[in-house]
């Protein structure tokens, strides 16, 4: 199938929702992807920090295909022993007592507000939940309403009531709103899709102190930024706090849909029979993908995440050289580079592609990188080196 057919079929059948490259992507293997043309690419996007342990990663996949043969898919109905091992590890490696299976950022993220509402409920009140502008937390009703995309807004109103937001980063403004109706915050320490835009960490820290002098719920979207994203399995662990709900997906099954809400015992414990469900959540085959890319992470990725995204670091720091390079930003292997409005990182996404490197833009012209956790140095220099060569032949 060439190009062409396969551009024709999506502009004739597909919701025209997505802007997609003129890439066609065939196979992966390693942190390599190979379009239908044979071309390979060093991968800075893995599926949006999803494909964690880039492709056809040999334990993975093992597990994956074994799980495959064997069982699939049962209900929720039912018991299976490789949700009962998964989420024993999930548990005991989280520090939450209490978890939700479901298939994405944006179904988990729903589960954490059913979850805080429920839990006003028991106490006897409808609350607020405040998020914060800028924020990313997925596409369905409600988790779009907690998203801070006042376009979005408009184009699906009227929306779910009991929602209302603060300036990212502005303790002032946190402080300001955090009235007797609110009942749980929710944010993500990092803004992923919102720019690659950390929150500081005096914000976080007296955020989180304030709400719990308040017994308001904190509630951590660890979606993007989970999974040893920012080098710890969690980004809350970099700010010495502990969250009553945080939500993850994306990397957590390295690459099979898969979402979870995991909360304390007395947050995890709001809902009752048959408050909430999934059909396919947590089903056998999710499981064992999750279960293996934990284990992996266990036995020796976490670190090596850790010590990568740190050089990854080093490596990007010496863009600030560049006049038009406005901001570098990040943690572990989710960095930013924002560049000035006179340079479109639309351009150095493409010529990055024609060197062979994929990376992504995200809000405020901002180049982002969010690779495989088994990046190699020798892939991150190929890309600092031709991004640096990019940049050398940049006038601005
Ligand atoms: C991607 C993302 C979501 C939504 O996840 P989906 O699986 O696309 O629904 C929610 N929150 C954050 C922080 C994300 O990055």
């Amino acid at each position: 199938m060439n190009m062409n057919k396969i551009k024709d079929a999506e502009s004739l059948h597909y919701m025209p929702v997505f802007s997609r490259d003129s890439l066609v992507l065939e196979r992966g293997e390693g942190n390599c992807l190979f379009d239908i043309n044979g071309n390979k690419y060093v991968d800075f996007v893995a599926g949006i920090a999803t494909n964690i342990l880039g492709y056809n990663h040999p334990e993975y996949t093992d597990a994956v295909c074994a799980q495959v043969k064997k069982l699939m898919h049962v209900s929720n109905h039912y018991y299976t022993e490789i949700q009962s091992q998964y989420i024993t590890r999930l548990c005991e490696a989280s520090g939450f007592p209490r978890v939700f299976l479901c298939n994405s950022g944006a179904e988990a993220n729903e589960c954490a507000i059913k979850l805080a509402r429920c839990y006003f409920k028991n106490h006897g009140a409808d609350k607020t939940i405040l998020y914060a502008e800028g924020s990313f937390h997925g596409r369905t009703l409600a988790t779009l309403t907690v998203t801070g995309n006042t376009a979005q807004h408009e184009r699906y109103s009227p929306l779910p009531q009991g929602f209302k937001s603060f300036k990212y980063n502005d303790f002032s403004d946190f402080k300001r709103n955090l009235t007797d109706d609110v009942g749980a915050v929710m944010l993500e320490t990092i803004q992923g899709e919102g720019g690659v835009r950390p929150f500081s960490n005096d914000f976080l820290v007296n955020a989180y102190a304030l709400c719990k002098s308040k017994g308001i719920l904190f509630i951590v979207d660890e979606v993007q930024t989970g999974m040893g994203r920012t080098g710890t399995l969690f980004s809350f662990e970099h700010f010495g706090i502990k969250p009553d709900v945080i939500t993850m997906a994306k990397g957590i099954a390295g690459g099979i849909p898969m979402g979870a809400c995991l909360a304390s015992e007395e947050v995890g414990t709001a809902f009752s029979l048959g408050d909430h469900g999934s059909t396919f959540g947590g089903n056998a085959l999710a499981c064992a993908a999750a279960d293996k890319v934990l284990e992996i992470l266990q036995n020796g990725l976490l670190e090596r995440a850790a010590q990568i995204g740190e050089y990854f670091g080093n490596k990007l720091a010496h863009f600030s050289k560049y006049n038009f390079i406005k901001d570098i930003r990040g943690m572990g292997l989710i960095r930013g580079i924002e560049l000035d409005t006179k340079v479109p990182a639309a351009a150095f996404e493409g010529k990055l592609r024609e060197k062979g490197y994929l990376v992504n833009v995200t809000r405020g012209n901002t180049l982002r990188f969010i690779p495989p956790l088994t990046i190699t140095k020798e892939e991150i220099d190929g890309l600092t080196c031709a991004l640096d060569s990019i940049c050398a032949n940049t006038n601005a």
